[in-house]
Formats: C-alpha cells, structure tokens, sequence
C-alpha cells in the first residue's frame, strides 16, 4: 500500500506573512490519520524560512525549481546543494509550466531530476499532455516520450526514489479537473510502463495527479487505485483549502 502525498505549489505567490500565516494554518490543521505526508514547495527566497517554520511538524519543504548545475558561472540559477541546506527534501522538475514559458527540454529535465537525487532529494517529476495533444490522440505517446528521457538518463531504478506527478496541461489553472477515471487511465498507463521494467518499482513509485485538484473533488480522484496524492496549486494557497484536500487523503 503506497502513502499519499498532498503537495502544495506556491508558484510565484506569497509574503514572508502571508507565508508564515498559511504554514502554521497548516500545521494547526494537520488532520489524524496514517499513510499521507503534506508537503509545501514555497518559492526560492522563503524556503529557509519555511524550512524553520516547518521544522518538526508533519509538513515537508521542497522547491519548484533547481539547475542541473552544481556550482559556477549559471547567473540567477539555485544549486541543489543549496536547497538541501535550507532544508528541502522534495525539488518539483519539469513542471508544464517550466517546459512551455522557459523552455525547459526533456533532457534538461532528465538532468534536474538527476541533480536532485545526486544532492540527496527527491525530484518530483512532473508530466502530462497539452490539450491539441489530447484531442489529436497523442496523450499516451507524449507522457511515454517525457517519462523515457529521465529512464534513458537516470535508469528505472532512479524511480526508486523519485515521485512522478500527471498534470493535464489543459486541467492546470484552469478549473477544469481530469474526471477520476480519465486520471486513472492515465496514471495506470505510467504504473504499467514501469511493470514492464520492474515490478517492485512499478509497486512502490508514488504517482501523483496534478490539475484543478480541490476539496470537492480530491476523495473521488484519490479513491482511485493509482492516484497516490496531488500536486495542487491554487488550492494550495490558502490552509482551509489545503486542509480540505489532505483530510481527503486522511480518509481515503
Ligand atoms: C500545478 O501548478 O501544478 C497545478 C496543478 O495547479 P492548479 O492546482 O492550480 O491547477
């Protein structure tokens, strides 16, 4: 039986305020129950100070971002060892996001995902179809073409240790959530691509689904067999809305 894992995306949103308000909500509001872990993934200037805030309680800090660089001359970019010392465990690669507004390959992504684990932290890699993608039949062949650029470079055991997010592109930010079966199909088509390499890693690898996830929809996508927790934004952004999602995960 996998965990589940609630993952919050700040994106580029919040103050060192508003920051520490929306963690000790959530901190406050930590539902009981076994078999889920939260997450937040603040952007870079608050990481530290959420790492602190975080310290000891039942949520975990990673990033939205990292380069594939250790050190050096990479203007404006964070080194992974760097988010390892401010305290983050989880680093969100290849997010749709990344890919269509920084042009971020999938080789680039391969070699983040990389990075990440080298420096001791877990990539949450991030995939999923553009809406023409979808109504052109080509969901499955682009989710296989980003899943095997990081097979290719890191190698199925990688996964051991790595968490995999499906976000739709045309379900993020836009209030439009995949139907739990749609989802479904989607996360048992990833599952089984890795039953073909490697039965245990097939078991045990976390498959997230990220897209318009919100209270009201959360338990029917989480029921499903091989939607093991979210990557949310917008509802991200506010501890009730968190909340209602990992109490949905407490009770699945
Ligand atoms: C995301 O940014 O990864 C995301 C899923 O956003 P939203 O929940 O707002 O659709």
């Amino acid at each position: 039986m996998r965990d589940i894992l609630v993952a919050g995306n700040w994106k580029m949103n919040g103050s060192s305020t508003a920051n520490a308000e929306l963690v000790s909500g959530i901190i406050a509001g930590v539902p009981e129950g076994r078999g889920f872990s939260l997450l937040v993934c603040p952007p870079f200037p608050y990481l530290a100070s959420v790492a602190a805030q975080a310290a000891g309680s039942a949520v975990s800090v990673g990033a939205q971002n990292v380069s594939e660089h250790q050190k050096g001359a990479f203007t404006g970019e964070v080194a992974p060892s760097m988010l390892s010392d401010v305290g983050c465990e989880y680093v969100i690669v290849g997010h749709s996001e990344r890919r269509s507004l920084y042009g971020e390959s999938s080789a680039q992504v391969a070699a983040k995902f990389q990075a990440t684990q080298a420096a001791g932290m877990t990539p949450i890699l991030c995939v999923g179809e553009t809406l023409e993608e979808r109504e052109a039949g080509t969901t499955e062949k682009v989710i296989d073409e980003q899943l095997d650029a990081v097979l290719d470079a890191a190698g199925v055991a990688a996964f051991g240790a790595a968490v995999i997010a499906y976000e739709p592109v045309w379900a993020i930010g836009t209030g439009v959530t995949a139907t739990p079966e749609q989802a479904q199909d989607m996360h048992r088509h990833i599952r089984g691509r890795f039953e073909a390499l490697n039965a245990d890693i097939a078991a045990s690898v976390q498959i997230l689904y990220g897209g318009s996830m919100k209270g009201e929809n959360a338990a029917g996508l989480l029921a499903k067999p091989d939607i093991d927790g979210g990557l949310i934004g917008g509802a991200s952004l506010k501890a009730q809305d968190f909340l209602a999602i990992a109490q949905a995960a407490a009770q699945n």
